[in-house]
């Protein structure tokens, strides 16, 4: 195989991607005979269906039912070789005339039409002679004269020049017998009336500024072999020699073609057909010859149409191989598509069978792997060079072009497993795809050159109007005829030349004038051209001024980007140092937080143990002075009945001379006044009565500077020892109580005298003393004249009055009463809900002992709304203070004259009933004011 050693050029890569699949297109042929049983039914104008004969349903027990094809389109049984042909062939040569390149082949068993379909029968052309007839009828007025095309012998195509051309031509005419003028036609029978002239057809928008030339070839592959059915050999009637094969060989372009192959340049459908047919003829001789089937046989009918444009004279063609353009339409008739099995033919033909078959079935693998290839995006490589067939047509697979097979189908039964696997493989070939070709590039020259140069002119006139000469030959001396009549031919010859020259000069002036014209024109367009470029100028300068301006803006958008980023940077630093403030400050409040819920914590546990320790301590305080009080009650209780028992012994020892006179009592009383506090008054005195008005609230005097100094105790000593106060110029010392004063003892009376100047300073004109020896308040009228003695509290609802400033004593002697509102102060409203008062007073000797003095009264509604407290009952009770020695507590028990006082002081029998009644504002002694302010003193 030569072709192998061809070197392998990457494939030509189509220059669009656009692609086409291959047109399948089916036809179905009458049955033979019309008995003949049909396995092929035409369901539409697309899809035919087969039947299982009869006998092959029994014998594949079902397995061949019935199955659809679908095809581009299906003709059926009277479709028309018209028909198909504008169907299927004519897009075909409409391509060819574009310069692009075409494939049709007729696929199918033998017997189905094949051959009918591309070739036909008399009075019935088949697709091969209708392109045939369709190209000429097309191109037929813009050919090429003979030879200008010449065919190179690497499928390309040469222009010949007019003179090599014309050689040619002459050569041919000499060599042939072929008549100058086709209109002298002998048709061969056999070929006859293929064609009627009203089927005739024509391609649209043919170029008919180029020319146009037709090469046909026509080949026969066979057994893997091909054969030049035009080739030119000497007929050698002795030793007649075998047919050449012929190699295929990749032009420039990458396309196949037949090395050495005869082209033949036809230039009318006629023309073509009588090579086609001399082919025809060949072939069946060859078959006849070497005992061939031509079923067995892949028949190639090659039409190549170069063109080219005319030059810009328009009367010839351009001398350029580069502007040639040559595309060609393979009419294929392949072999028929059987099995080996069913030919009968045996030995030598066996194998020629299979290689058919064999170049079939490459053809069947080639389209499968371009199908898989193209469906899958896989790159498999396509046996191509496995067949001649294959290969020849290897570009319009991989390369571009347009590609239709018409698969011919019978319809009979006989032929329906082979009838399936063609259709089989028709239906997957419709699957591959093949790249449409482009058009082709447009020359450069003007259009409707061959029109301007085909006008018919007064010179073309006078030409054709020149008669040959005529036979100048003299027959004799005497031959009169030929010299006048050449003589009037070439009179009239020369008169034509003149009229020529006429023609010619007048021809010359027009053309002068218009080339005038045309200069004219020529210089407006110059200065036109001139005025232009002036404003392009211009245009020029205002470009430049812009770029300028631009180049100018963009400096400055530079420097404002470079401003923009040191911004940009700077905004960048602040915005980390407010982050790491932000963070630094969130960070502390968290710490604040955290020490503020700390601090509250500390706080409620500190309060807690403040209340835990107040709340023990109270505690502790109340029980001690529960105890103490117990203790003081106890005491007082001994006392009390060690004073009962005195009380009872004095009673007895004093019963017949008792008398209440004031002295006596005073007598009794003065040795007891050995303490600071005074004695209670005799109950003699009761007649006595000092009323103090006690107003809500209680106001200081404003003559007395320190009313607080003030205290119960020196009013009541006071009262003790009966000092009245001067109704009208007070006397700081009346005759009555410096007399009575002269009995007391020495140091006593030095010390109620400190006492009473020290803490009484009394306002004279305050109070009254009446004659009957009572108290009474001038500003205050008594409520009514008391008279009562003190009595038990049974029953009866106290007001407790113990000044804050008391000592707590250790010890049960303490009164207890029970029911009784305790108060620290004096208390309106306490007293209003109470009828009984008690003050327990306390008083430090200097001895350390403490003498407690409850002084009792009874409360009284006044008429002004307030409340008066009668005194009635003083009680005095006396203790050691505990942190005092025991020492000084005996001699502050025992008088000067040795004998124990108390039964004295605490006899209540000898207690004196006192009303005193006290209100705002009064101007009582500061002795009987008993305000809210008393003065702390210091135990
Ligand atoms: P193939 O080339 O496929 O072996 P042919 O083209 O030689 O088959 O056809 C065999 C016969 O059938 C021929 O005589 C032909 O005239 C006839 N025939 C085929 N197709 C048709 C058709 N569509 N209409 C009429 N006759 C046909
Ligand atoms: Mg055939």
């Amino acid at each position: 195989n030569k072709s192998g050693k061809t070197p392998r050029r990457p494939p030509k890569k189509p220059s669009n991607n656009q692609k086409d699949p291959v047109g399948v297109y089916c036809r179905v042929r009458p049955l033979g005979a019309e008995d003949e049983e049909c396995c092929i039914e035409v369901i539409s104008n697309t899809t035919i269906q087969l039947h299982a004969p009869d006998g092959l349903k029994a014998n594949r027990n079902g397995e061949f039912k019935e199955t659809q094809y679908s095809f581009k389109k299906v003709f059926g049984i009277k479709t028309t070789q018209r028909e198909l042909f504008a169907d299927v062939a004519k897009p075909l040569v409409e391509d060819l005339i574009h310069c692009k390149n075409g494939l049709l082949f007729t696929y199918g068993v033998t017997g189905s039409g094949k051959t009918y379909t591309m070739t036909g029968s008399p009075g019935q052309g088949g697709l091969l002679p209708r392109s045939l007839d369709m190209i000429f009828n097309s191109i037929g007025p813009y050919q090429a004269k003979r030879y200008v095309f010449k065919p190179d012998d690497k499928n390309g195509m040469e222009v010949q020049n007019q003179v090599d051309a014309l050689l040619d031509r002459q050569k041919r005419d000499s060599q042939t017998s072929v008549p100058k003028t086709p209109t002298t036609r002998r048709i061969d029978p056999e070929f006859a009336d293929m064609i009627s002239p009203e089927e005739a057809c024509k391609a649209g928008e043919v170029d008919e500024d180029s020319s146009y030339s037709v090469f046909v070839s026509y080949i026969e592959i066979y057994n893997n072999y091909i054969y030049d059915l035009l080739e030119e050999t000497p007929f050698d009637p002795i030793k007649p020699k075998p047919p050449q094969s012929k190699i295929l060989r990749e032009d420039q372009n990458h396309n196949m073609y037949v090395a050495g192959c005869t082209e033949v340049e036809v230039k009318s459908t006629e023309e073509a057909f009588e090579v086609f047919w001399r082919g025809q003829k060949k072939r069946r001789i060859a078959n006849t010859q070497l005992n061939r089937e031509s079923s067995r046989s892949h028949s190639v009918f090659i039409i190549k149409l170069a063109q080219a444009p005319l030059d810009a004279d328009g009367d010839n063609v351009l001398q350029d191989k580069s502007q040639v353009n040559v595309s060609q339409l393979c009419l294929v008739d392949l072999a028929g598509s059987e099995r080996t099995s069913r030919t009968r033919a045996e030995g030598n033909r066996l194998r020629e069978a299979g290689n058919i078959n064999q170049s079939l079935m490459t053809l069947r693998t080639c389209i499968e792997v371009l199908r898989e290839n193209q469906m899958c995006g896989t790159n498999k490589m396509v046996p191509y060079r496995d067949s001649k067939v294959t290969h020849l047509f290897k570009n319009y697979f991989d390369g571009e072009g347009k590609v239709r097979m018409v698969v011919c189908v019978n319809p009979k039964a006989d032929d329906y497993e082979e009838t399936l696997l063609v259709m089989r493989f028709a239906e997957m070939t419709q699957e591959v795809e093949v790249a449409r070709p482009v058009d082709r590039p447009i020359c450069g020259f003007a259009a409707g050159r061959r029109q301007r140069n085909q006008s018919p002119t007064v010179l073309n006139q006078l030409l054709q109007s020149f008669h040959p000469l005529p036979p100048c030959e003299i027959s004799g001396p005497n031959d009169d005829v030929t010299l006048p009549r050449l003589i009037d031919a070439l009179e009239k010859r020369h008169k034509i030349r003149k009229l020529m020259v006429e023609e010619y000069n007048k021809t010359a002036n027009m053309l002068k004038s218009v080339l005038q014209e045309q200069d004219s024109n020529l210089l407006s367009k110059e200065n036109f051209i001139q005025e232009q470029r002036g404003r392009l100028g211009e245009k020029d300068k205002m470009i430049q001024n812009q770029k300028n301006e631009i180049d100018r803006l963009e400096k400055k958008s530079k420097m404002l980007e470079y401003k923009i980023d040191i911004l940009q940077k700077t905004t960048n630093i602040y915005e980390e140092d407010k982050r790491s403030l932000q963070h630094e400050l969130e960070s502390r409040e968290q710490r604040l937080q955290r020490e503020m819920s700390e601090k509250r914590r500390m706080e409620t546990r500190m309060q807690g143990i403040v209340t835990d320790a107040k709340l023990k301590w109270e505690k502790e305080c109340e029980r001690r002075v529960n105890a103490k009080q117990l203790e003081m009650q106890n005491k007082l209780w001994v006392k009390d009945e060690k004073l009962k028992q005195l009380k009872a012994i004095v009673t007895e020892g004093k019963t017949e001379n008792r008398q209440p006179q004031r002295p006596s009592r005073e007598k009794d009383k003065v040795p007891a006044k050995r303490s600071v506090s005074p004695s209670p008054v005799p109950s003699s005195l009761s007649s006595l009565e000092p009323i103090y008005n006690f107003s809500q609230t209680v106001r200081p005097d404003p003559h007395f500077p320190r009313p607080g100094s003030v205290s119960v105790a020196s009013c009541i000593s006071e009262w003790e020892q009966g000092v009245p106060h001067s109704r009208r110029q007070g006397s700081q010392s009346p005759p009555d109580s410096r007399k009575r004063a002269q009995g007391l003892p020495d140091s006593l009376r030095r010390r109620r005298g400190r006492c009473w100047a020290r803490e009484v300073p009394v306002q004279p004109a305050e109070v009254d003393l009446e004659e009957t020896g009572h108290w009474v308040s001038r500003t205050g009228p008594l409520v009514r004249p008391l008279h009562r003695r003190s009595h038990s509290a049974g029953g009866e609802r106290w007001v407790d009055h113990k000044p804050t400033t008391n000592v707590d004593l250790d010890t049960v002697l303490q009164p207890n009463i029970p029911n009784a509102i305790k108060v620290n102060a004096p208390n309106e409203k306490a007293l209003s809900k109470c009828d009984k008062y008690v003050l327990t007073h306390q008083e430090f000797a200097s001895d350390g002992e403490i003498q407690t003095k409850l002084i009792k009264g009874e409360v009284f509604k006044t008429r002004g709304g307030g409340q008066a407290v009668q005194f009635t009952d003083i009680e005095t009770l006396k203790q050691e203070n505990p942190v005092a020695a025991s020492r000084k507590r005996r001699s502050s028990e025992t008088g000067p004259d040795g004998e124990p006082m108390e039964r004295n002081w605490t006899n209540v029998e000898t207690r004196c009933s006192v009303a005193v009644e006290m209100r705002a504002g009064s101007n009582l002694g500061p002795g009987y004011q008993h305000h809210g302010y008393p003065k702390r003193r210091k135990p």
